[in-house]
């Protein structure tokens, strides 16, 4: 029997999880900056949960989730996305009644039933924002930046910020007529998809990709012409911030997002890719009515989920070299066995003293040894023969220059220790 990889899936060997553990820690450190705390969620939740909290009409729940059965007869999906389940704990750990707003952050794997293709996995990961109980627009645009800003500090250049509005229950109810109004006359141009959606979701006909539908819908009613008294304000406070922060963004009248409880702000981070093409790598918006879907209070709250596979395939694609290190510090060569004994200790006062050490366990010659120490990438080689060992010293040798010298055996690990601070 030859076990292969699920489709979809890939294994993160040795050399490729350095690049993740990159920008996840660039996430991380961001989040810090802006006080984020991470939240872990579990990887399978009740399957109602993205039902009601993804939307039971959307492609994903209709066609893309991984649901089973376990042992008690229940029924579980595997996440995804990555929202539904913050809501779902915000909502039952009743974190709603305590001091708001409480600021969220997740990196972790989802899973969707997809064709597989550049990019697009069946297991692929997230990093993701989720921030409750406020509806300050400074915070919107804070979200924003702290997304654009996430994409410039792995080296990606070129990330823009499309920007809409999609108004409230308020205010979306006028525009829907206005836009039903408008597009009936031209039933004709439409593709099938945006005809039945004419009916059910017709904001959803502007973000059709088809040509004829985006010509029918190019002087259609636009929602940012129709926001109410609250999200007009709202909005213009958002671009406000957005300019003083300096983030590249324009209006896109046609981003939309399929659901009632996406409310004011949407947006998505567009990045030219390969050929020219731009393309979306990650979006978000305000999901004012969510919390209360999911069983909670009304609770105002705004996130976005960003895919790191696209990140990858970006950074590979604009030939961004990660500053990584391979190098381990000290690499213990030795000769005869009084020798690899005292490495041992020596070894261990090494790693104790924060430094990586690493040597040679295959009983090599001298020159195997020195080979292995080029493999590691080791900074220092250290030698310790039967003469140095006699007079308590060890030669250290540094491998960029050659230089070379000998220093009292029980100096290595400061010396080693002062270089790597150095
Ligand atoms: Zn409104
Ligand atoms: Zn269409």
């Amino acid at each position: 029997m030859n076990f292969r990889i699920p489709r979809g899936t890939v294994d993160l060997m040795p050399g490729e999880v350095e690049k993740w553990q990159y920008i996840e820690e660039k996430a991380r450190d961001l989040c810090r900056r802006y006080h984020f705390s991470e939240i872990r969620t579990p990887i399978f939740e009740q399957t109602e949960l993205f039902q009601r909290g993804v939307g039971e009409t959307t492609d994903i729940v209709e066609k893309e989730m991984y649901t089973f059965t376990d042992r008690g007869g229940r029924s579980l999906t595997l996440r995804p996305e990555g929202t539904a389940g913050v809501v779902r704990s915000f909502v039952e750990k009743k974190i709603f009644g305590e001091p708001q707003p409480t600021k969220w952050f997740y990196i972790g794997p989802m899973y969707r039933y997809e064709r597989p293709q550049a990019g697009r996995q069946r297991q692929f990961h997230q990093f993701g924002i989720e921030v409750f109980g406020t509806t300050d627009p400074a915070l919107d645009a804070e979200l924003i930046d702290l997304g654009w800003q996430f994409y410039r500090s792995v080296g990606l250049e070129g990330v823009k910020v499309d920007l809409n509005s999609v108004g409230c229950p308020e205010c979306r109810p006028v525009h829907r007529t206005r836009l039903i109004e408008y597009l009936t006359p031209h039933k004709e141009a439409l593709c099938k998809d945006c005809l039945s959606r004419l009916d059910r979701n017709p904001m959803r006909i502007l973000d059709c990709k088809n040509e004829s539908c985006q010509r029918v819908t190019e002087h259609a009613p636009r929602m940012v012409d129709h926001l109410c008294e609250n999200c007009r304000p709202h909005f213009e406070s958002v671009k406000e911030s957005l300019d003083l922060l300096g983030v590249d963004y324009r209006l896109n009248t046609r981003l939309v997002r399929g659901l009632d409880y996406y409310t004011q702000t949407a947006f998505e981070f567009i990045l030219e890719g390969q050929g020219g093409q731009a393309g979306s790598v990650g979006g978000g918006g305000r999901y004012n009515g969510l919390v209360e879907e999911i069983g909670g209070p009304e609770m105002p709250a705004i996130g976005f989920g960003l895919g790191l596979e696209r990140v990858m395939l970006a950074l590979e694609s604009q030939k961004v070299e990660l500053p990584l290190s391979k190098e381990v510090d000290c690499f213990l060569v030795t000769l005869g066995e009084e020798a690899k004994k005292c490495s041992i200790t020596l070894l261990k006062e090494l790693r104790q003293a924060g430094c990586s050490a690493e040597r040679d366990y295959l009983d090599r010659k001298m020159k195997g040894q020195l080979k292995a120490a080029d493999r590691a990438h080791a900074r220092f080689v250290a030698i310790l023969g039967e003469n140095e060992l006699k007079e308590n010293r060890i030669v250290v040798k540094e491998m960029a220059t050659g230089e070379q010298e000998a220093i009292q055996l029980n100096k290595l690990v400061e010396y080693v220790r002062q270089v790597r601070k150095g």
